[in-house]
């Protein structure tokens, strides 16, 4: 009846487990942390169903057989319940091969102890009846309580390094301390078991297999693979820039492999089959200071880095080297480089805009044969003159029998003849006044700060330096120019229209006065 009992019981525990396998094991792929549940699952199904068998065995060969089958469960729960304990703490965990064969070794030199019991009884000693339907029970031997032991160890191992981790991150990961905690009710079963001394059957198997759903819940309904800590160890892994640790002596302690990427390419490094080889020292790299460096095609490489320097401090605070951050930034400083002469160009570009611009603007207030300033821009000034209040005087100045001149020796002597005119008016005039080719052979002055009297009296000087200056005609005799002028004075009540008129009337005057001479504007005309 009780080992009926027994059985069912053991049965449900390995289709419970079974199944928590059967699930985890389909989502091996999402997270490491599956697959290790799925191991734990296995485990306990095997485990489990294998404990069925040794409660009908009454033979003693067959016995023997049926004792050391779970073993292999037991074997697989435990490495599994490590590998969950991996999972859980490091988000980067996965099996490394290494870890593999270290956590094959004991399974395997316990189901040799197992299979070889029959002639050495080290590991089963005997057998003896239990308590229950005289269903048999091993005595163990000392390879037993050695399994036994390493078994707790790694168990202790597993919830060591999760709590660590709860405690580490203050509580962020709670479902961790649940996951040690299922551990435990099995592992007082499992002593009960063991310090009954075989007088009963041992439950541990069906406190594992119930534990396996608890375990993935707590992982799948947490989402805890998911949620793990990230490993420092890791993150620096990963990194992009290059992590160079050195020791005082510019020795190397520690590289990521961004850092071996960089060295290798500075030729700093060589690489051997696939493995990077590392100098002892990296001296050209580092600069001595600390803080952030640019360090331009870094040994002729055509690479530069920006270079972070910080000291390493030993718990004391005390240097214990630097930490070296090295960021590839060829390309960032190619781009900058790039826009800064697309810039320059610009600039340049800019200057010749304006320097075109103020060339076009000058020109357009010019006249083209003299050089002297256009009409356009006489109107311009003495509207800025009136505007701004002061005295100024406006004479208007036309060259005498100028079309004779034209007639008697080409239109290109008469073009020759008003820019030596132009050039006595320039050398003429003071600074800030104006000289403007009016049109045709005429020519207007703005004198500023002068009286009536002043004005007229300089036009006239003006005139007699021109009448005194020959200009050469071709073959023909030097030929003496001379003009006729009118000057008005503004007082602040004439537009610029009325003084240009009544310097007109007064040219006029000069014109019928014989030509020759200059003549102020004397009584006000209303235009
Ligand atoms: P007046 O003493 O009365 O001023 O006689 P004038 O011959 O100087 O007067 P008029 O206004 O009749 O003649 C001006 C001439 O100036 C007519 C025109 O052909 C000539 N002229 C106007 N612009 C230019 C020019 O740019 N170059 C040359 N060579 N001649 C010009
Ligand atoms: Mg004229
Ligand atoms: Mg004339």
């Amino acid at each position: 009846m009780v080992v009926l009992a027994l059985t069912a019981l053991f049965a449900a525990a390995a289709a419970v487990a079974g199944t928590v396998f059967a699930i985890a094991w389909r989502r091996r792929a999402e997270a490491p942390g599956f697959g290790s549940i799925a191991l734990v699952a296995a485990g306990a199904a095997w485990w489990s169903a294998a404990s069925t068998a040794p409660l009908f065995l009454r033979d003693h060969t067959l016995m023997m057989i049926g004792l050391s089958v779970p073993y292999l469960g037991v074997c697989l729960l435990v490495a599994g319940w490590w590998a969950t304990a991996r999972a859980l703490t490091d988000r980067f965990w996965t099996i490394s091969r290494r870890a593999t064969v270290l956590l094959a070794i004991e399974p395997v030199l316990c189901l040799l102890a197992l299979a070889t019991n029959p002639w050495h009884h080290q590991f089963i000693q005997r057998l003896k009846p239990t308590v229950i339907d005289g269903a048999l029970a091993a005595v163990f031997g000392p390879l037993f309580w050695v399994h036994t032991l390493y078994s707790y160890v790694l168990i202790g191992y597993s919830a060591f390094i999760v709590i660590r981790v709860y405690i580490r991150e203050t509580g962020r990961y709670r479902g961790y301390l649940l996951v040690v905690l299922t551990s435990l009710p099995s592992g007082v079963i499992n002593m009960a078991g063991i310090l009954a001394g075989g007088r009963i059957i041992d439950l541990t198997a069906v406190g594992f297999a119930m534990t396996a759903p608890v375990i993935y819940w707590l992982v799948a309904r947490q989402s805890m693979p998911a949620l793990a800590p990230v490993a420092h160890q890791e993150v620096i892994r990963n990194m992009d820039d290059a992590v160079i640790v050195l020791d005082p002596g510019q020795r190397l302690v520690f590289t990521n492999p961004a850092a071996n990427r960089f060295l290798l390419r500075l030729g700093l490094a060589t690489e051997e089959d696939g493995r990077v080889r590392l100098p002892e020292r990296i001296t050209g790299l580092s600069p001595g200071a600390e803080g952030r460096h640019l360090l331009r095609d870094v040994h002729g490489s055509g690479i530069d880095f920006d270079v972070r320097v910080s000291p390493l401090r030993d718990g004391r605070g005390k240097t214990a080297g630097a930490i070296m951050v090295a960021r590839d930034v060829t390309e960032q400083n190619r781009q900058r480089e790039q826009a800064e002469r697309a810039n320059e160009q610009l600039r340049t570009q800019l200057a010749t805009i304006e320097a075109l611009r103020a060339s076009l603007a000058d020109q357009a207030a010019r006249d083209y044969l003299t050089g002297l300033f256009n009409r356009r821009h006489l109107m311009g000034e003495l509207t800025t003159a009136l505007r701004a209040g002061a005295g100024f005087a406006i004479a208007l100045i036309d060259i005498d029998h100028f079309k004779r001149i034209n007639d008697g020796y080409g239109h290109n002597t008469g073009d020759d003849v008003l820019t030596r005119v132009a050039g006595h008016l320039v050398r003429y005039l003071a600074p800030g006044d104006v000289a403007a080719r009016y049109g045709g052979e005429e020519f207007a002055l703005l004198l500023h700060g002068v009286s009536g009297d002043e004005a007229a009296a300089r036009v006239d000087d003006l005139r007699r330096t021109v009448a005194a200056a020959p200009i050469p005609a071709g073959a023909g005799p030097p030929l003496t120019v001379t003009f006729s002028a009118g000057v008005a004075v503004a007082d602040g009540r004439r537009s610029a229209v009325e003084l240009i008129h009544e310097a007109d009337v007064a040219l006029y005057t000069a014109k019928t006065n014989g030509r020759n001479r200059v003549e102020r504007a004397t009584t006000p005309v209303r235009g």
